[in-house]
């Protein structure tokens, strides 16, 4: 008998989704026995597959000793270890560690560590957030007031507070023919620089950004120099630097942090998604030294905190997650299988004349689908392409996480690949030859 009833109200509920029952490595085994290759990790989640021992024995083993004490009144081990592990880890000295659920409330966070940082340091007038037009970062209303995305913004107008956009960085559709990517990369950049100047620099807080944009576009790094470039002129206005690093974070791009590959460190980096692999609901703002101590030696303390921060539980699995990548050498093997899907990618897609842009980073990657290369004409938004290469996908037993992005009023249907960090050749392939099937079904 199915377990699916009328109760649940969440968006994909009533396209009456399988009902996942066991997890196998890279697969998911639904109610029916199908298996399902895991080609997303969810939206970039997964990324040591289903049901890992190492993590499932961790977490349980916090269960036995002690599954939640409040962080009003206690600390506990695995969080101590954990902050530790992601402050070494980080890049520019971000060394304190703000636990949260996920990654809306890592940015809600971050935000309000800002703005108060401004307050504690006797510049109350610098409250703006600047963030670009193609972007996502979360659903909470202050994430959602300073996501670009059109339309999530729509149905709730007037926002909580109103955030400036500039231009994406999104080299494949904005880049002119006349500019090399670097003259792009700074063109784009030097919108933030004019946007600063509008508000009025004495009024803006800080700038959030993707270092490589995940959901809202599908895996578009940043074109050369652009990260430096937007960190030079932060400097220069007294910006604060946020790095939004739930999707892209974590290990996904093949560094532990996204923004390592460009060697440009923000003031403030969030992560989610890949902390709790999908075992465990955790995300985390990193924050640097002189953020942390002008709140401490102000008020004394951030004035923001969550029920569950900093869960026993969440913190164990988040800290086994670690241990595993780097005992079985994972981000290795993202870099490796990483190469092996794009090339995969380029032989199944290159040459197919509605695929206008093949892209991405590590085991972060995406194909674009377009009505015509030459132009770069998108399909009619209607005809929801997005969603049926997701329904052909399922149907062959592939989940792949397709978008139909709004870019400035404009939509371009991509198809973000993200599988987990210990695939290996045979998954890239059977991964590969079933998103091309779908794709072509859904193009017929
Ligand atoms: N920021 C980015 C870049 C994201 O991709 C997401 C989720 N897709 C979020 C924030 C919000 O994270 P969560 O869904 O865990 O609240």
């Amino acid at each position: 008998m199915s377990a699916r009833t009328s109760h649940v109200f969440h968006r994909n509920a009533r396209l009456q989704p399988p009902i996942a029952v066991k997890g196998d490595g890279c697969y998911i085994v639904d109610a029916d026995g199908k298996r399902y290759l895991d080609g997303s990790g969810g939206a970039a989640v997964s990324c040591l597959g289903h049901s890992h021992p190492k993590v499932i024995e961790a977490i349980k083993r916090q269960l036995d000793a002690i599954p939640y004490g409040h962080t009003g009144a206690f600390s506990n081990e695995p969080m101590e270890k954990l902050a530790t592990h992601l402050a070494q880890a980080a890049p520019g000295g971000l060394d304190k560690v703000y636990f949260v659920s996920g990654g809306s409330e890592a940015v809600e966070a971050a935000l309000k560590m800002a703005r108060q940082f401004y307050i504690e340091i006797g510049q109350p007038s610098r409250h703006k957030i600047i963030a670009r037009r193609q972007s996502y970062h979360g659903n909470t209303l202050g994430a959602l007031a300073v996501g670009g995305n059109a339309a999530r913004r729509a149905q709730f107008q007037p926002m909580l507070m109103e955030a400036t956009h500039i231009a994406p960085c999104f080299s494949y559709r904005e880049k002119r023919v006349d500019e090399t990517e670097e003259e792009y990369g700074r063109r784009a950049a030097d919108e933030l620089e004019t946007a600063i100047q509008q508000a009025g620099p004495e009024t803006v807080a800080a700038f959030i950004c993707e270092p490589v944009v995940g959901a809202t576009a599908g895996a578009v790094p940043p074109a050369p120099g652009y990260l430096k470039r937007i960190r030079e002129i932060c400097d220069r206005h007294g910006v604060l630097l946020i790095f939004d690093e739930v999707m892209c974070g974590m290990g996904r791009t093949g560094h532990m942090f996204a923004c390592d590959e460009d060697g440009v460190a923000p003031d403030l980096m969030t992560v989610a998604k890949g902390l709790g692999a999908g075992y465990q609901p955790i995300g985390a703002v990193l924050v640097d030294t002189r953020i942390f101590e002008a709140i401490r030696d102000g008020s004394g303390f951030f004035q923001h905190g969550h029920t569950y921060m900093g869960h026993p539980a969440a913190c164990a699995a988040g800290l086994a997650v670690q241990e595993v990548i780097r005992d079985d050498n994972l981000l290795e093997n993202v870099n490796r299988q990483g190469a092996a899907l794009r090339r995969a990618l380029e032989a199944r897609f290159g040459n197919n004349a509605n695929v206008g842009d093949i892209r991405g980073r590590g085991l972060f990657m995406a194909i674009e689908l377009v009505a015509d290369r030459s132009t770069k004409e998108t399909f009619d938004p209607a005809r929801q392409l997005h969603a049926v290469i997701k329904r052909e996908a399922m149907e062959r037993g592939l989940i792949v996480y397709p978008m139909g992005g709004t870019i400035d009023g404009r939509h371009g249907d991509h198809v973000l690949v993200a599988p987990p960090f210990i695939v290996d050749q045979s998954h890239i392939t059977e991964l590969v030859e079933k998103l091309g099937d779908a794709v072509d079904a859904a193009l017929a």
